[in-house]
Formats: structure tokens, sequence, C-alpha cells
């Protein structure tokens, strides 16, 4: 199911690094973004300071660290680059605040994951540039005040609402990045294409587009095995037949389901008669983790109109009859 999984694999990075836009004005879509962020960047640069700090919330593989990377380039200022796991205790965070320089960029990745500790010792350093290093234990423990560099803070979130409020708060300004329409996807595919020497006329360009879920990773992704597919198989021509034979051949449906969802929303229909059903019971019936079938299948399912998450369990819906072929029982929707 990896192939339009939304998350890094293997040696994927070196690829990415390869195909991402280096400055705002090279990043497709997500216009209103862009637009505020470029508001926000100019504002910083023509006062010399150091613009707010950002905090970017969507789905994986939407452009959030790219757009970290691009945030740095614009000020002309280094990047340092870190994720909320890699901070589990106040002491992780506080070695790389106290050697930020200034108008250095922080990039934390999966900020809602970071440690308790380090969190509250994040308010402060954003706040008020400095931090308190507590020296020893119980009543004889003191709070040593250390400066920190005023620097930006650019944090990623996939999940927004787990952020705490007071961390929240002290975002300037938050880029809620949404999901690529058909055009964007198709300009990221023409744009990827060139960049790797692959000729990828306007037809193919389309297939693969409308089976990325939304997703510029996924795009690539897809791209790539495409063009192993018309390489080997024809004569490199991506065009539409071939891009779907290609993308039928990895199980990626017309529009972008994999054998998960499709396993999913089969189980649904045809053991539960459409729900509403358990997520529990719907995860044992597939054979997967409850939340494998909550964070991957069902995101993308709920956007595509083919399943409703209810108080009562997960509900498909009359597309979702229609997508698989099958027939609704009479009172379906009664
Ligand atoms: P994650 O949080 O899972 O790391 P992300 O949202 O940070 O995902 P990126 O790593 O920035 O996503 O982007 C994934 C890939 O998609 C990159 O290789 C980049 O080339 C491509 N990409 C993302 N956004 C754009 C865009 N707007 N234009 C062109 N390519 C893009």
């Amino acid at each position: 199911r990896e192939l339009v999984s939304a998350d890094v694999q293997g040696d994927e990075r070196l690829i990415e690094a390869a195909l991402r836009p280096k400055r705002l004005a090279e990043f497709i879509g997500q216009p209103r973004v862009r637009e505020q962020l470029s508001l926000v960047l100019e504002g910083a640069l023509r006062r010399n300071r150091p613009p707010d700090h950002v905090l970017m919330s969507g789905p994986p593989g939407l452009g959030k660290t790219t757009l970290a990377m691009i945030i740095a380039a614009e000020l002309g200022a280094p990047l340092r680059v870190t994720s909320g796991p890699a901070l589990e205790r106040a002491g992780d965070l506080a070695a790389i605040l106290s050697t930020l320089t200034d108008g250095e960029v922080l990039f934390i990745d999966e900020i809602h994951r970071m440690a308790r500790p380090a969190e509250e010792m994040l308010y402060l350093a954003m706040e008020d540039f400095r931090v308190d290093i507590v020296v020893g234990k119980g009543p004889g423990a003191t709070a040593i005040p250390l400066e920190v560099a005023p620097f930006t803070l650019v944090g990623a979130t996939t999940r927004a609402g787990l952020l705490p409020a007071p961390l929240r708060d002290r975002f300037g300004f938050t880029a809620h990045m949404e999901f690529y329409d058909q055009g964007e996807l198709e300009t990221v595919l023409h744009r990827s294409a060139r960049l790797l020497g692959v000729h990828l006329p306007e037809e193919g360009a389309a297939e693969i587009a409308g089976r990325s879920r939304g997703t510029p990773r996924i795009a690539n992704r897809l791209l790539r095995r495409v063009r192993d597919f018309a390489e080997v198989r024809a004569d490199g021509l991506i065009t539409r037949e071939i891009a779907a034979a290609a993308l039928n051949l990895y199980e990626v449906d017309a529009e972008g389901l994999d054998r998960l969802d499709r396993a999913v929303l089969g189980a649904l229909l045809r053991k539960f008669g459409g729900g509403p059903v358990g997520l529990s019971t719907l995860a044992v019936a597939v054979g997967e983790e409850p939340e494998t079938v909550e964070v991957v299948a069902e995101p993308f399912l709920v956007r595509q109109g083919l399943l409703a998450r209810t108080p009562r369990g997960r509900v498909a819906t009359a597309a979702a009859w229609v997508h698989l072929g099958l027939v609704p029982p009479p009172d379906a929707f009664g």
C-alpha cells in the first residue's frame, strides 16, 4: 500500500530534496498561504527584524518542510531542523536554542509530539527569547536565565487541534495547507518531470494527477513509477493509457484509492451493509490496526465523500456503493 501513503519512504528524501522548490515564487499552489507568507516575510525584511513565528498545519506531503526551507532562503537566514519526537527532554531543546544565531530559522516538524517540559521551555523562548535552565533538584534547585538570539520558529503539525492553546497562541500566523487541485498537481508533475528529464505529455500528467490524492509527494512518487513502466513496457512515452495501466498495476485506482482504501470500503459495504460500524470492528475486518485505518485510509475516504464518521460509527455514503459497483440494500439511506 506504500505507493499512495503520504509518508516518506526509503531513499525518497534524496529525490525529494532534488525536487523541492527553493524560493516562494517557485512554490506551486497554496495561493493564500503564499500571499500571507510573502507579506510576513516582506514586512520583516523591511523592518530588518525576524518575522513572527509561523505554524503550518495540514496533512503530510503537502509541502510544509519545503515551505520552512523557503522561509529561511527568503530571509537569507540559516535553518536548523528538528522534530517534536527528538525533543524528549527540556535539555534537548535548550541545547538547540542556546546555539541559535541571530535571525536563524528553527524548524520543528511534528511539533505536536514534543514532550511537555520542552514545550514549556519553548513558550518562554518564543516570547522573551530566553530560557530558564533549572540546575539541581528539589528545594535547592535554581533557575539560571539564559538569553536566546532572536529567532523565528516554524512549526509544522498534521494535527493543529492537538497543540496546547498556550503554544498555538504564541505563533503570529498559522498557514493552513490545503490539498492541491488537479491543475496544481499537473503543474507539480510537469516541473518534476523537467527536473528528472522525463518527457511528460499533458494527458499523462492529467491521469497521474487525478490519482495523487491532492498530494505533491504522492504525485512525484507515482510519476516515477509511471516512468519506469513507460520505459520498460512501452517506448517511454507517457500516454494516458500507459499512465493508467501503470497505476492499475500498482493498484492505485482512478480516484487514487489503493488496496487498503478499497478493503476498508469493501468491508464496510459487504460485511456491515454500509454501517454504522465502530472503528475497531472495521479494522479487524480488514486485518489492520485501528490507527492505520483511522490515520491512513479514512481522511482521504472522507475527503472523497465516500465515508462519513458519525457518533454511532463509520458510515458509507451513496457514492461509496457506486464507486465499488455495488447496490445498496433498499433501506440503506432511509
Ligand atoms: P511531511 O510533513 O510528511 O514531511 P511536508 O508537508 O513537509 O510533508 P514536503 O516534504 O515539503 O512535505 O514535500 C514533499 C515533496 O512534495 C517534496 O519533494 C516537494 O518536492 C514536493 N512539493 C511539495 N509542495 C510542493 C509545491 N508546492 N510545489 C512543488 N513541489 C512540491
